[in-house]
């Protein structure tokens, strides 16, 4: 089994003395930067004006931009959105950074992939948790964690790996556990897992299980509730107690149904396609064309989110949402946009 580190594990005096700047305030910099300030770091907060930085400065934490929060600190957290990194990066931070400083991020697309080539005279390392920073806010104010990944991708203090554990342990991750891997792992598990299974396989396999029965002449509401709204409640039992916990809850019939049909859906061609989409991520093709997506200004993702967003299953489900006041609308960008 992989060596897990917890709390007495970590050697939190690396941090000690040091400023970090955490740069970004959204999903995961907000968390990050806050949790950090409460385990008694010393941290600032670079992010460009706007909602992040009135956000950041409402939150009582220091914030300014980011060449100067970059100019500051000994340890620089690069919490932009991954398209993003390389410019602020090139325009903001890279001539900010010190011999002996460590370049951080959560996510290794763009040091894997080249976009972004640190200098060889800091330490550069990852430390991504294996939640959204909400979740990561949330855990830690409740006295727990979200877990967490560790990378060292250059040491040149040979402190690279403490500071990583130090890291994880103040924003929370180190009472949940913190496991080490490599930046290539990390980057090409996490563009997969989002892309074959919990994101793009997940949602195709709604639509398609809810165009089936609607095709077939049954209610589009019902096909809602059977295809996409009773989701939550399998997941929640994989989530806490594995598939056999899940078919332990449901019916005999539903777990026959389960174990004849399932495969039938997701059979030898799935596993051949999911093949396919590990290879183009390996080889870099993936990162190459959302690089160049975002260079012409994303015409594709902007076209298949607007036809996804009208999408029968999106209409039906937000007026089925309406009358469930129990499912309370969490993202109100998302809801606004709709209308
Ligand atoms: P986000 O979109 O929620 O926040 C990005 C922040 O960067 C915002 O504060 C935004 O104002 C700021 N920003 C954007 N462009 C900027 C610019 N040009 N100059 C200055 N500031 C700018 O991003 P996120 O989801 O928190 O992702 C940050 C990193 O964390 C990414 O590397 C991502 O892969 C990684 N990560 C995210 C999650 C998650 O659940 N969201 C989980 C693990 C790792
Ligand atoms: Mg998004
Ligand atoms: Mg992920
Ligand atoms: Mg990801
Ligand atoms: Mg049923
Ligand atoms: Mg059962």
């Amino acid at each position: 089994m992989v060596k897990v580190y917890y709390n007495g594990d970590v050697n939190e005096e690396v941090l000690s003395g040091k400023k970090i700047a955490v740069i970004g305030y959204g999903s995961q910099g907000h968390a990050h930067a806050l949790n950090l300030k409460e385990s008694g770091a010393d941290v600032v907060v670079g992010v460009r004006k706007g909602k992040s930085f009135n956000k950041a400065a409402s939150d009582g934490v220091e914030v300014t931009t980011v060449k100067e929060a970059a100019a500051q600190a000994d340890v620089v957290m690069v919490l932009l959105p991954d398209e993003q990194q390389q410019k602020v990066y090139e325009e903001e931070i890279k001539d900010q950074l010190q011999p002996g400083n460590a370049l951080v991020f959560a996510h290794g697309f763009n040091v894997h992939f080249n976009q972004i080539v640190p200098p060889e005279f800091v330490d550069v390392f990852l430390v991504a948790p294996k939640g959204p920073g909400h979740l990561v806010r949330r855990t830690f104010e409740d006295g727990a964690g979200v877990p967490a990944l560790f990378a060292v991708y250059q040491d040149v203090t040979g402190q690279a790996k403490d500071l990583a554990l130090a890291y994880a342990k103040a924003i929370g991750g180190a009472r949940a556990g913190v496991l080490e891997t490599t930046f290539k792992e990390e980057t090409e598990t996490d563009l997969f897992g989002e892309q074959a299974v919990l994101c793009g396989g997940l949602t195709s396999l709604v639509k398609a299980g809810f165009e089936t029965l609607v095709e077939a002449g049954y209610q589009p509401e019902l096909a809602y509730f059977e295809c996409l709204h009773e989701l939550k409640l399998i997941v929640d039992l994989m989530y806490e107690d594995g598939m056999a916990g899940m078919r332990y809850s449901i019916s005999d019939t539903a777990q026959w149904g389960d174990f004849v049909s399932g495969p039938r859906v997701v059979d030898a061609r799935v596993k051949e396609s999911m093949k396919e989409v590990l290879n183009d991520i390996q080889s870099g093709k993936f990162a190459k064309d959302w690089i160049v997506e975002n260079q012409v200004n994303r015409p594709q993702f902007n076209a298949i989110n607007n036809r996804e967003s009208e999408h029968q299953i999106e209409t039906v489900g937000r007026k089925l949402r309406e009358m469930m006041p129990f499912v309370k609308p969490k993202r109100k960008e998302v809801v606004a946009s709709a209308k």
